[in-house]
């Protein structure tokens, strides 16, 4: 033996019993660390739930090693529009541990959306620390919540000064209690009533937090979807109308703001995706903090429930029992029919479905998914109408009159609402961050539930980066991670960084893809081998482990 060996053993060994082992070193992949930037070679090595070591680690002491060659690591996704509250509270733990959202790669969802949240929210944090839940939570506050806990059920006017001084306390209340912000649903119940004074003022609230304001705007379209041109009056806000409130909400107040599951519907209103997107390059030049969050498809949640025919033609009040769960008494074909032996009703009917059927994607975008007569399934309306030699408009009573009568419209109906171009131009833009808008979903949930509640994320991996190159694979990546963690002033997640959080993704670029579709929805995504959260599987080998590892997230750390 060298003299000089003897002291570099001595070395060696001093190290090995300082270094404890890792608990997991994942291997020979490429890490895309969330930033966007390209790709590097290195091994990632986990300790008591954080990223310890990022670097060339093979041969270092670890409980346990993945071996990921040919495949990507990344951190995991955050989820900035979900609905997986509820089933983050469910007694079934199959349900809490979100199987359909961690099989995406989502490792932390941001709940509480469009206005509505439990309250208090220590209550919900409680409840979710008490369960276990599968991916990580940051809570919002309500608005609408906030609205209805002051107005009670007084709320289809502007609120009085002295009601917006006692939401603000409670919205004060919330940012004590550690939500990232408060989210708006101003298309529904009770937000729809809500000035924009009112808005600014309770973000303003929020602004010193650091919170978020993120909304459900009041229009998605040439106008907001409880409008019907036979009863209300014209003139209603545009998308653009909404987008600039928005903008305004967020340079009045100071705090950041999204435009949440941002979208142009309607095929009359198709391309408009263009203007939005200037309104908020220039407000963002002149230092307006607003972003976008976006799902990857060119069809709503609404879309799926598609009905053609006005409620108030066939006598149905509660646009509840559009999936069909009225009682079989309900006879919607001869109410249609007597609504139309009055020609002066007759001709608003017209006018309702035809105003329906453009915002619904026009013709040759609305696809009957069930119907009593099977050879309409998988056909577009304007196929059936072509087929018959009738107007669109035509075909859409004749749907009710043959259809199902005890449900309205007579057939189950999706709209493809959305343009791709649109998709693609607001996906393209280096603000708009990566969403569901799903809640959690098992496979026995029922033929309802949108595609996105299964395949958002590696959606977006497969058709919109890889297949497409409409973004490239960084940025599909960075959208979905270190963005939201930005927007959201979530500090120690979203990279892939010493010190981080172990959320991770271990996928495959060769096979990663969604397999859920609107005629079945209930299918897990392929390519997504390992999901870890605080260093935990929740996908282990492309199989769902279970795991109920997430936190509660809390603002500021
Ligand atoms: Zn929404």
């Amino acid at each position: 033996m060298s003299q000089t060996t003897v002291p570099i053993l001595l070395l060696m060994a001093a190290q090995a019993a300082l270094a404890q082992p890792y608990d997991l070193l994942i291997s020979g992949e490429r890490v895309l660390d969330g930033t966007g930037n390209p790709a590097i070679y290195a091994d990632v090595a986990i300790r008591d739930g954080r990223i310890a070591a990022v670097g060339r680690l093979r041969g270092s002491p670890a409980t346990r090693t993945i071996d990921a060659k040919g495949k990507y690591v990344c951190p995991g996704f955050i989820d900035m529009h979900s609905h997986a509250d509820e089933g983050l509270a469910s007694e079934d733990k199959r349900r809490r541990a979100a199987p359909n959202l961690v099989s995406q790669g989502i490792t932390t969802v941001c709940v509480n959306p469009d206005g509505a949240s439990p309250w208090p929210l220590s209550a919900q944090r409680a409840t979710y620390e008490k369960l276990g839940i599968g991916p990580n939570a940051a809570l919002m506050i309500g608005h609408g919540t906030v609205r209805r806990l002051v107005m009670k059920e007084d709320y289809k006017r502007p609120a009085t000064p002295g009601e917006i001084s006692k939401m603000r306390e409670l919205v004060r209340l919330g940012m004590q209690e550690k939500a990232f912000g408060m989210s708006a649903g101003l298309e529904y119940v009770p937000g729809i009533w809500s000035t924009t004074e009112e808005l600014i003022s309770l973000v303003r609230e929020i602004a010193p937090f650091g919170g978020v304001y993120s909304v459900h705007q009041r229009s998605e379209s040439t106008d907001p979807r409880w409008f019907q041109p036979s009863v209300d009056k014209p003139g209603p806000p545009t998308m653009l109308d909404a987008v600039e409130e928005t903008i305004r909400i967020g340079e009045e107040s100071g705090a950041t703001v999204v435009w949440s599951h941002a979208k142009a519907m309607g095929a009359n209103y198709w391309g408009s995706s263009k203007a939005a997107i200037r309104l908020i390059g220039r407000a963002r030049a002149r230092g307006v903090d607003v972003w976008t969050d976006q799902y990857p498809y060119n069809s709503t949640g609404g879309d799926g429930a598609t009905v053609l025919v006005p409620a108030w033609a066939i006598g149905d009040d509660a646009f509840s029992s559009a999936r069909g769960q009225q009682g079989a008494k309900a006879d919607y074909a001869s109410a249609l029919h007597r609504t139309m032996d009055d020609t002066a009703k007759a001709a608003n009917v017209r006018k309702d479905i035809a105003h329906e059927i453009a915002r619904r994607g026009g013709p040759e975008n609305i696809v009957v998914f069930d119907h009593p007569d099977r050879t309409f399934v998988g056909k577009s309306l304007d196929a059936l109408a072509t087929a018959r030699g009738v107007t669109p408009v035509q075909m859409a009573l004749e749907l009710q009159y043959e259809g199902y009568r005890d449900r309205p419209g007579g057939a189950r109906l999706r709209g493809f609402s959305v343009w791709e171009d649109d998709v693609d131009a607001i996906m393209s833009q280096p603000w708009n961050a990566t969403s569901t808008d799903a809640a959690i979903a098992l496979p026995e949930d029922g033929p309802d539930t949108h595609a996105r509640y299964y395949g958002s994320y590696p959606r977006k991996l497969r058709r919109y980066a890889l297949d497409r190159g409409v973004i490239s694979l960084e940025n599909a990546v960075r959208s979905s991670t270190s963005l939201p963690a930005q927007i959201l002033g979530i500090r120690d997640r979203g990279l892939i960084r010493e010190g981080q959080a172990a959320d991770l993704v271990v996928f495959d670029p060769a096979t990663v893809r969604d397999t859920a579709t609107f005629e079945n929805p209930h299918q897990y995504a392929e390519g997504i081998d390992f999901v870890i959260v605080n260093g935990k599987f929740a996908v282990e080998r492309g199989k769902l482990t279970g795991a109920l590892a997430g936190q509660v997230l809390t603002r500021g750390r």
